[in-house]
């Protein structure tokens, strides 16, 4: 294979941001900088597919065990605008207009996040979740910088409690792809913060004197920017707490830096079940090799994985996308979760879709795929309202006995509907016998009821 070299080392050492990775030393003689390969127009040389056509292209010289390191893949973000177009093509224009949006929204992703796109299509699916675009400015006008008010529901810093019984620890504003459509953008200017011992302790103190707080969740940023010992002490707090039944984590390791979900990692949280953890895969090009074996990794530590996609313009916004995507999560036993409509956060509203979009590719996919393969399509309503389910109408007409409903194919059925109970109650000693028997009704009923061994009942 023929190949000219280019010098990309520097332009990939960067250590401009807080790195929250206590381990994170430079000193590790296995790590070599990314490779130094150049774009070639030799067509023998491309892939076979258009994925990991940038680690084909620019770093086929790293060898796996490198490759596979995330504190290497993490250090060796792309944060800069001249680093990105030694991968992806940008005009002069181009370049300085991206400057100037990154001046503003920042941008960082990881070599195996970057190996996905190709550099070639500038409507690549994840090109647009992770590179920045100019109309994150010309539309910046559009949306707000908080829109479900989370400062309103914050109790101390980094906790917000708005349902009675969760409560969202964010931990830290760090992510290893700073994805465009994110909701929470506008932490990224903060240049990049982990949460105090001093906050966290708070934090716990509160989850220890609300009785009703059932649920943790942990997010970020990416929590799992946090190293595993650091994630560990706080996840055994809350699992100290007597009250706190489960815990769950957002992550979007699994999806754009799955090299994290290590065995450390997975033998540590499976400690401290149940947790769950719900990450963020948006179209199936996202589901490599890599992320399936992080997602097994998982799931044999005993954690489910949900999946909770963003509709996104231009990305997944059609009914085969999101089948591609759902069948593909379910082939790696990830269940879809959610499909949230995109949050009307600032800078994101290029990416936005009319809310009847989403409806529109739940009934496309109704009656089409396995109900197990459609996720729930949810509006996260503005300030601080909390998700509401958005489906299709199937009624079409309801009298007091009766509905008028639609099937998939849009034939019309008519639903006799049992408004009043055909029987009165069952006391409950009947409800589950030790064997059939036929017992006495009540004595306004005049039918013998005859009671079976249920399945539930054994
Ligand atoms: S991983 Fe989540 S929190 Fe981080 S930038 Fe992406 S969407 Fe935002």
């Amino acid at each position: 294979m023929k190949t000219s070299s280019v010098k990309l080392k520097s332009q990939l050492r960067h250590e401009s941001e807080k790195c929250c990775l206590e381990s994170c030393s430079n000193d590790d003689p296995e790590e070599e900088p990314p490779g130094k390969r150049s774009m070639s127009d030799d067509p023998e040389e491309e892939p076979p597919g258009k994925a990991a056509a940038i680690r084909y292209r620019f770093f086929g010289d790293i060898p796996d065990g490198v490759w596979n390191n995330w504190k290497w893949q993490f250090r060796n973000r792309v944060t800069r605008v001249e680093q990105l177009t030694q991968f992806i093509p940008l005009s002069a224009e181009e370049q300085a207009q991206l400057r100037l949006v990154t001046m503003r929204y920042p941008l960082a992703v990881t070599p195996y996040y970057l190996s996905l796109i190709n550099p070639d299509d500038p409507d690549d699916p994840i090109r647009k979740q992770a590179i920045p675009s100019t109309v994150e400015m010309t539309m910046g006008s559009m949306g707000a910088e908080d829109p479900l008010d989370e400062k309103k529901d914050t109790v101390v810093p980094g906790l917000i409690h708005r349902y009675p019984d969760r409560v969202l620890l964010v931990l830290t504003d760090i992510c290893p792809v700073l994805c465009r459509h994110c909701t929470r953008k506008r932490e990224w200017r903060n240049g990049g913060w982990v949460r105090s011992p001093a906050e966290v302790e708070a934090m716990l103190a509160y989850i220890s004197q609300h009785k009703a707080i059932r649920d943790v969740i942990i997010s970020g940023g990416d929590p799992l920017t946090l190293s595993t010992p650091h994630l560990e002490y706080i996840i055994s707090r809350i699992r100290g707490i007597k009250h706190v039944e489960i815990i769950r984590i957002g992550t979007r390791f699994p999806v754009v830096l799955p090299q994290r979900i290590d065995n450390e990692l997975c033998s540590m949280l499976a400690k401290y079940g149940p947790i769950w953890l719900n990450t963020h895969f948006n179209h199936v090009r996202e589901i490599t090799p890599e992320a399936a074996a992080a997602c097994d990794r998982l799931l044999r530590s005993g954690i489910p994985v949900n999946n909770q996609s963003v509709l996104l313009r231009g990305i997944n916004d059609s009914v085969e996308a999101q089948t591609e995507l759902c069948h593909g999560l379910l082939k790696i036993k990830v269940r879809p979760y959610y499909l949230f409509q995109c949050d009307e956060v600032q800078g994101t509203e290029h990416l936005r879709t009319p809310v009847e979009v989403g409806i529109k590719i739940i009934e496309g996919m109704r009656g089409h795929t396995s109900g197990l393969a459609i996720p729930t399509f949810v509006i996260d309503l503005p300030q601080g309202g909390g998700k509401v389910p958005l489906q299709p109408d199937y009624v079409l007409a309801q009298t007091e006995g009766e509905l008028m409903l639609r099937n998939y194919e849009g034939r019309i059925f008519h639903y006799r509907n049992p408004a009043k109970p055909a029987y009165p109650e069952l006391p409950a000693e009947m409800l589950c016998p030790a064997s059939s028997a036929t017992v006495s009704p009540p004595q306004e009923n005049r039918v013998p009821v005859r009671v079976r061994r249920s399945s539930k009942c054994v």
